[in-house]
């Protein structure tokens, strides 16, 4: 029996092992991946905006969380599967077999990238769909690529390549961009960029790499093709939550409601991070409501 059980290894799962360890909570730290870090694994650009812990980019930041870490005593296990879940009862079943019990759980299993479902997408990822721009733009550079999405992370990726690459083709399914406003005026001054609003990336096509894109706009009566070698899609996130959807409440956007000791509408059990905040999905608000969780944990605890 576990005072907690903590399901997500990112900065918010990872700052609620370390409090619960300085609370004297006995804690266990489940996380799917093979390495704990969660989205710290994605960030290529620099992070100053994490107060005291600025970073070269998520990798380093990882390294620096992984050293505070050494000292804290609770057990991490990594390339977890877990079979099932049942949040009242705070049982955990693996799917190696093993069978976990808890007082409380706190979920920490952030957002991941949602995907366009079209054909090619899954296909030629790493043969042609980049991982980020900041990353790839030299491995695109001189080349034709395309950015699909409209917000803020399509935007800015798609500047960044443009100051390597031959043609960048946004395409954008709404009529506006939701990008900011810095970011728009740029695109449109943009000799390199072309911009397509009302229109849907319907396949992407190659061999061994990506040839083409084909896309529909909306006025258009079929879809065209157009050539590059590069797609980057940034066309959102969706939270994690597939394993308790039945269990608990979630927002209309799936996100679960958690109240401001971060608990949800199922006693004992916590969100935190991405996977409960929307509104502003960063590593010191995960990092934060980490530590407000096992806070309330330790104190309900010794209250009993
Ligand atoms: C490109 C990029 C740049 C960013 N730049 C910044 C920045 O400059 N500043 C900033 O503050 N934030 C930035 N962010 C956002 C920041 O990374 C996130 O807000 C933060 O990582 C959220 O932490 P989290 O622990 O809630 O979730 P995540 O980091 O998403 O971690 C969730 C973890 O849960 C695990 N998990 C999911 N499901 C399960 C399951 N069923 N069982 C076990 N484990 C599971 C996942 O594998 C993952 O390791 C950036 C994000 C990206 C992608």
């Amino acid at each position: 029996m576990h005072d907690v059980i903590i399901i997500g290894g990112g900065p918010a799962g990872l700052s609620a092992a370390r409090w619960s360890d300085e609370l004297g909570l006995d804690a266990l730290l489940l996380e799917q991946a093979d390495q704990i870090g969660g989205q710290l694994h994605h960030i290529y650009n620099p992070i100053g905006n994490y107060l005291g812990r600025s970073a070269a980019n998520g990798e380093q930041l990882l390294q620096k969380f992984s050293s505070d870490l050494e000292a804290a005593e609770f057990d991490q296990w990594t390339g977890v599967s877990i079979r099932s879940l049942d949040l009242r009862a705070k049982r955990v079943a693996l799917a190696s077999g093993e069978e976990l019990q808890s007082i409380a759980i706190i979920l920490a299993t952030g957002v991941k990238r949602r995907e366009l479902g079209i054909q090619g997408e899954r296909e030629f990822f790493g043969k042609g769909i980049m991982e980020s721009g900041t990353r790839d733009q030299e491995l695109f550079a001189g080349q034709d690529v395309c950015v699909v999405g409209g917000g803020d992370a399509a935007a800015e990726n798609a500047l960044l390549l443009a100051e390597k690459c031959a043609t960048v083709t946004l395409v954008h399914r709404g009529k506006k961009l939701r990008a900011r406003r810095e970011f728009v005026e740029r695109l449109q001054t943009n000799h390199c960029i072309t911009v397509f609003t009302e229109s849907v990336l319907t396949r992407i096509i190659g061999d061994e790499q990506v040839q083409a894109v084909e896309i529909l706009r909306r006025d258009g009566l079929k879809p065209f093709q157009l050539a590059v070698r590069g797609v980057l899609i940034r066309i959102g996130v969706e939270p994690n939550v597939e394993l308790f959807r039945e269990q608990v409440a979630l927002d209309e956007k799936g996100y679960i409601v958690v109240n401001r000791e971060h608990e949800t509408n199922v006693p004992f059990v916590f969100a935190i991070g991405d996977v409960s905040n929307p509104a502003a999905p960063t590593i010191s608000g995960a990092v934060g409501a980490g530590a407000t969780a096992a806070k309330v944990i330790a104190s309900r605890l010794n209250a009993r």
